[in-house]
């Protein structure tokens, strides 16, 4: 007889890391091939143009599973490439590479284009709070190793040479491997939805992709090779890179959602093809953004940018909002759900995370109470970690630390105490949470800040005071509505003064 196993409730109170993999399909427990070490790759961005909000989304997730596994205890080496040549205006190898293109359209060289969007999309990234990674490999300093990955693939039999360009052949591959295990394709599936496109005709079959393009007299971009001047096909990158700075099988791989096929089945053929394993253990794939409730699209106009939200640019965004604010609101999503923007929506989220960001100041100021209240701190810590622990569940998170924004409320208009030990736990994790796992700010610049605001309203109350003593009503009146009209709402009561952010 079989003994029924139920590791579901346990699950989600252990120590382990449970992680929904692409690949299988499954929450699967983490474990890592060479604890303490854990090596995690992301797709990073074509530096063409300026980062997307939809990229920026997949770009906050993974540094929350970055910040996780961190705070677990790992040694991680993230390593997230910049894409500076080879990405094609299609996925069908046509078209212009996109950053040749870019660069014919701003006058500028290639490199100029690579350097002016890299740096934007690391300006974007700082004040969106995300950590940087260990290693950000770019795909033009790597294409000796790029060449040697193409040189064993086709000493392996799987790529063919045709007028100065390689492709991989991807029927040769599907009858050792099974092309399509990650994005659950099949060949035959795929054949019906291709169709004819002009300059295909090198290829052996539609689904075959290019490792290497020759380039034409006009194109640019272009280096040697053994089979003539060319520049590498875009999935190539990624294989060489991962291989080279995490090794032949590494634990995680990331990127977004539109990301799966055709880049990274492409990625797990090359690799196999050439090393005769698996890449990754885990796949990881964050969920599309969209905006009031439809595919974000220029051309449509129903598309904002990361600093149209900073900025308040209109007509879609109402007003100016703070990076966190837009940092909690994507985080009060799961990664792998969609997750639709509207200014409701934001604007709702932003007042939650005034809240939040209130409670963490407050939490400071609370002294401990002689008796303890019934709030069970350590099992409230655990929830807290429980959620990260499945599948960085941020949004269960984010709810656990509203409930002890709660009992902060509670303390802090002296309706429940803490003793010692369960102020402490919820300091600490409240803390740690807010700015170690979320990365809602960092603790310098938030305790500076507040400061500083704590100074400018004391003076701000003592001029008032003053005023009101020598019965200046019109100048106290005056000190109230103006921080009235900036939500900061003056309470006079018989000890003097007390100011508070309206939320
Ligand atoms: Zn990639």
């Amino acid at each position: 007889m079989l003994v029924s196993f139920q590791p579901f409730i346990f699950v989600a109170m252990s120590n382990e890391l449970y992680i929904y993999n692409s690949l299988t399909r499954e929450k699967q427990l983490f474990n890592p091939l060479n604890p303490p070490f854990v090596g995690m790759y992301v797709c990073g961005p074509t530096v063409y143009n300026e980062v997307h909000l939809g990229n920026l989304r997949t770009f906050i997730s993974f540094d929350l599973i970055y910040r996780w596994l961190t705070v677990l205890g790992y040694k991680v080496r993230y390593v997230r490439n910049i894409t500076d040549v080879g990405h094609l205006e299609n996925d069908a190898d046509e078209g212009e590479d996109k950053i040749s293109q870019r660069a014919r359209l701003e006058q500028l060289e290639p490199m100029e284009i690579v350097q002016k969007y890299t740096n934007r999309f690391h300006e974007v990234l700082n004040v969106f709070r995300c950590i940087p990674p260990s290693i950000e490999p770019t795909a033009t300093g790597h294409l000796i190793e790029q060449i040697d990955l193409i040189r064993i693939i086709l000493s392996k039999g799987f790529a063919y040479e045709v007028n100065g360009s390689v492709y991989f052949d991807v029927k040769k591959y599907a009858e050792y491997y099974n092309y399509g295990v990650l994005s659950g394709r099949n060949i035959e599936e795929l054949l019906s939805g291709t169709r004819d496109l002009d300059g295909q005709e090198e290829k052996r079959n539609p689904l075959d992709f290019a490792l290497w393009k020759k380039a034409g007299a006009t194109h640019i971009m272009r280096w040697p090779s053994p089979w003539g001047e060319g520049f590498p096909g875009w999935h190539l990158e990624c294989s060489a890179m991962s291989t080279k700075y995490l090794g032949t099988t590494f634990d995680i791989h990331g990127g977004g959602m539109d990301l799966k096929f055709p880049h990274h089945e492409c990625e797990i053929a090359q690799h196999c093809a050439a090393h005769e394993n698996a890449p990754v253990n885990y796949w990881i794939h964050g969920n599309m953004l969209t905006l009031n409730g439809k595919k974000m699209s220029k051309s449509d106009g129903n598309f904002v940018l990361p600093f149209d939200l900073t900025n308040g640019t209109p007509p879609l965004v109402d007003k100016p909002y703070s990076p966190l604010s837009v940092r909690f609101f994507m985080l009060q999503a799961h990664y792998g759900s969609t997750l639709d923007l509207s200014m409701e929506a934001l604007s709702a989220s932003d007042k939650a995370f005034r809240r939040l960001q209130q409670a963490i100041k407050d939490v400071a100021t609370i002294s401990p109470g002689a008796t303890a209240s019934d709030f069970d701190a350590q099992e409230w810590a655990n929830n807290c970690k429980s959620a990260m622990n499945d599948d960085f569940n941020s949004p269960i998170l984010i709810a656990h630390l509203f409930d002890a924004v709660k009992i902060v409320n509670a303390c802090k208009d002296k309706k429940r105490s803490l003793d010692a030990l369960q102020l402490t736990i919820l300091k600490d994790n409240l803390n740690l949470y807010f700015y170690q796992v979320l990365g809602l700010d960092n603790p310098e610049s938030a305790s500076s800040q507040t400061e500083l605001l704590d100074g400018v309203m004391n003076l701000i109350l003592d001029l008032r005071k003053a005023a009101r003593e020598q019965k200046d009503w019109n100048t106290s009146d005056k000190i109230r509505n103006t921080l009235q009209s900036l939500d900061i709402v003056i309470k006079d009561g018989k000890d003097g003064s007390t100011w508070q952010i309206n939320n």
